[in-house]
């Protein structure tokens, strides 16, 4: 890595995101006065009016590290990432979105007909009688307009542009990022690819992992609205889908410590390939019996499989996305 004179220059930029990522990073409360005092932000879309031309004009390698949250899904999205890249000595995955493909990714599940079908035409709120979509280009009182193409798949940032380190979670925990920020800042850096996240499990964390059973036999799934919560008891012995056997910690268990089960959004730990697939084996492990009825009953208690054990994940798992004939 190549010594910045000053401070390192750093970018925020987000693709396919929901916003919370950058709120994440104000999240860090008076902790980003220490992150703000430790670098130059030379672009941050949410908060600072940096252009894409302020980022061209930069040499390349000229910035310390890029942390780029949310999916691929534009034309735009790409150069911007592809641009970022070439300015930058190190990108980030920050986040489930860029890292997995998070949220969004969910919408591999369709394809792009499927997807303006939903938003632009049969959605109960729209009201689009000329079914108008969205054009690359169209002519509006005389002006040239022009959109960005959207792609038919979502796509992880690492499946776009090579990618160096992760940052994990939906959004990101304050600590998690405080810790990775710091690492990055010291020079030391772990070996490229690395998610800079503790390398365990969430059950590991978690104030509940004394109650947690060593032999489970679960008759049912329950959703939380259905039960009231023991607040002390783990809950996959209470019969909620909890993912954190199969997830990433650093988030000190924060969704269990509110009542909710884990759903999985920091990803898998470093021995795991496909997220989905490893809590799907976890969980299928845990159901009693051996009798196929009442075993496809107790899978009927849980009522959206993919977004329920892919949620984060789908278009950096090894399915990727639907095919759709
Ligand atoms: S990872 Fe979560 S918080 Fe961040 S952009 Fe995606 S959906 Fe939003
Ligand atoms: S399964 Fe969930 S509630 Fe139980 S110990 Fe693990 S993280 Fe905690």
């Amino acid at each position: 890595m190549t010594k910045p004179e000053g401070k390192p220059k750093v970018a925020f930029y987000w693709c396919a995101s929901c916003g919370g990522c950058e709120e994440a990073v104000v999240d860090l409360a008076e902790g980003i006065l220490d992150v703000v005092g430790a670098v130059d932000i030379v672009m941050w879309p949410v908060a600072l009016d940096f252009k894409r031309a302020d980022i061209e004009a930069m040499p390349d390698g000229s910035i310390l590290a890029s942390f780029i949250n949310g999916a691929i899904r534009t034309t735009e999205q790409e150069e911007m990432a592809s641009l970022l890249r070439r300015k930058s000595q190190l990108v980030i995955a920050f986040g489930a979105c860029s890292q997995l493909g998070g949220i969004p990714g969910l919408a591999n599940l369709y394809d792009r007909e499927g997807v303006y079908r939903a938003a632009y035409l049969e959605s109960p709120s729209t009201e689009n009688p000329e079914g108008t979509l969205p054009r690359l280009r169209s002519r509006e009182n005389g002006y040239d307009l022009s959109l960005p193409g959207f792609y038919d798949t979502v796509r992880a940032l690492g499946q776009v542009i090579d990618v160096d380190y992760a940052i994990p979670g939906c959004a990101p925990h304050p600590k998690v990022i405080q810790a990775a920020v710091a690492t990055l800042l010291s020079g030391e850096l772990p070996p490229k690819g690395t998610v800079l996240a503790p390398d365990q499990a969430v059950c590991e964390e978690c104030p509940r992992r004394e109650s947690k059973p060593l032999d489970l036999s679960i008759s049912e799934f329950k959703r939380p609205h259905e039960v009231i919560i023991d607040e002390e008891t783990c809950l996959l012995a209470q019969g909620l889908l909890c993912l954190g056997p199969a997830t990433r910690a650093g988030c000190d268990a924060a969704c269990v410590c509110g009542n909710m089960p884990c759903s999985g959004c920091s990803g898998p730990t470093s021995r795991v390939l496909d997220h989905g697939a490893k809590a799907i084996s976890g969980i299928a492990s845990l159901i009693g019996g051996d009798d196929e009825e009442a075993i496809d009953s107790v899978l009927d208690g849980i009522p959206d499989p993919v977004g329920t054990f892919y949620r984060y994940g789908l278009p950096a798992s090894l399915l990727r996305r639907k095919t759709l004939s």
